[in-house]
């Protein structure tokens, strides 16, 4: 991703058009003067991501359509300013190369790994405001809006957290960027670390796939391949594009071709609230290059889905349009199909992309909001039996995940129940796989590829 055209990015003036649409889960500024001047100084400062590398993870996108890449996407619900440590970035990459092991074997296939990292820092909310013991304050909307703790100068919406946020992607941008060029991504280190997970009596029904990805290493150092040379890999990152003043003020013009970029991220996806055809959000996607994402929800009509295909993908090119389901693991057999006939019968190609998490939140009886491993899991299996039965591509996976061993979700190899989830509760919006989840996951879909 480094090897990307160094191609000169001109900030450019609003793309425009999306400003006369309606916006939804905008934060309320109290002070649009000072919204401003934040824009005017986003728009001078340097893209985090370029074009050239835009561009190449576009064609990576399209071969995932085709069956010939596995998309990987993963990463925080929501990143925290306070959770942007070398330790938590470091253990996500390290989690992210560690599933992405295991699927390459799995799948026979190139994964395209893409961190929900380095800008996942606005979040939507299903109310705007949240009371407690009487007092009614702004809802939490990420920290590149206003902060968590209970209180109305944190809940207050702050333009100067964009400019923070901004400068945090970079940072962590730069760790992603070091780990996966600079030797951490060493597929025999990489490779070790799995066979300490399979390791771990819990997960010994995973012993003899890591056994066999073994052997494959033996052969493949035997038949002389330089290791050394698949030390580096490719890293792409994506996030919500939900604060339309920041993704606005990150976009920029391409000299060479005079296409508009966003440069906040490789790939920017609009979310299940926001996803209106006529609305704001779609537009400002609609007017870029990278390829786009687009969260849809098991109340998603087939005709609602076209319509996105028309504004964000109208020539179908291949890789510019991924559809990420959430289904729920009780509808996603009946509600997918009809989605992925339509899109057949069109003819415009989409990535397919399973998140299994949105669909499967639930409460526990102790108060958290949580999930079981066993939906999720659910609805991955759901979403490759749809795709199989239809003769269709299942392009990959988008999760929420994070690399520590928090206790978000229930159930999995280690079995953590209600009363266990108040051990490590962290997140500050959804629940996360931890790492253990996480490579548990990994192993399962790998066997469901292979078959
Ligand atoms: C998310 O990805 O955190 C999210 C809010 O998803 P969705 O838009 O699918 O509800
Ligand atoms: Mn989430």
């Amino acid at each position: 991703m480094l090897t990307g055209v160094m191609n000169e990015l001109e900030a450019t003036a609003s793309p425009g058009t999306w400003r006369d649409r309606p916006a939804a889960q905008q934060p309320a500024y109290p002070d649009p003067g000072a919204l401003a001047a934040v824009g005017e100084d986003l728009r001078s400062r340097p893209p985090l991501v370029f074009a050239g590398e835009v561009d190449s993870l576009r064609s990576r996108m399209a071969q995932a359509a085709r069956g010939r890449a596995f998309v990987l996407m993963g990463g925080d619900c929501a990143e925290s300013f306070d959770g942007n440590t070398a330790t938590d970035i470091r253990l996500k990459v390290q989690t992210i190369l560690q599933m992405a092991a295991v699927l390459t074997y799995g799948a026979s296939m190139p994964i395209v790994k893409i961190g929900r990292m380095a800008g996942q820092y606005a979040k939507p909310r299903s109310a705007d405001t949240e009371t407690r013991d009487g007092l009614t304050l702004p809802a939490y909307r990420g920290d590149s809006v206003n902060g968590h703790d209970f209180s109305l100068q944190a809940r207050t919406p702050d333009p100067a957290r964009m400019l923070e946020a901004y400068l945090r992607s970079g940072t962590t941008l730069n760790l992603i960027r070091a780990f996966t060029m600079g030797g951490y991504a060493d597929l025999r280190e990489v490779h070790s670390w799995n066979r300490g997970f399979t390791d771990n009596p819990a997960y010994k029904r995973f012993e003899a796939f890591a056994e066999e990805i073994d052997r494959a290493m033996r052969f493949m150092e035997a038949a002389g391949v330089d290791f050394d040379a698949l030390k580096q890999v490719d890293f792409y990152a994506a996030h919500e594009a939900l604060l339309l003043e920041y993704e606005d003020a990150m976009t920029r013009r391409d000299s060479r071709t005079g296409d508009l970029y966003g440069t906040s991220a490789h790939l920017l996806w609009v979310g299940e609230r926001t996803r209106g055809a006529d609305d704001a959000h779609v537009a400002l996607l609609a007017g870029v290059r990278n390829p786009v994402g687009v969260k849809l929800g098991p109340t998603a009509a087939p005709e609602e889905l076209l319509a996105l295909v028309d504004r964000l993908n109208p020539d179908g090119e291949p890789g510019r349009l991924s559809v990420i389901t959430r289904m729920g693991s009780g509808r996603v057999r009946d509600a997918l199909a009809p989605l992925v006939e339509a899109v057949r019968a069109d003819g415009r190609p989409v990535t397919w992309i399973t998140d299994p998490m949105h669909g499967n939140t639930i409460i526990s009886d102790n108060g958290y909001k949580t999930r079981r491993f066993e939906a999720i899991m659910d609805e991955v299996r759901g979403f490759f039996e749809v795709h199989r039965a239809l003769g269709t591509v299942p392009g990959g996976i988008h999760v929420e995940l994070t690399g520590g061993d928090v206790t978000e979700v229930l159930g999995g190899g280690e079995r953590i129940d209600e009363a266990g989830l108040a051990k490590r509760y962290e997140t500050l919006v959804d629940p996360r796989l931890n790492h253990q989840q996480s490579l548990e996951m990994a192993f399962e879909v790998a066997e469901m590829l292979q078959t």
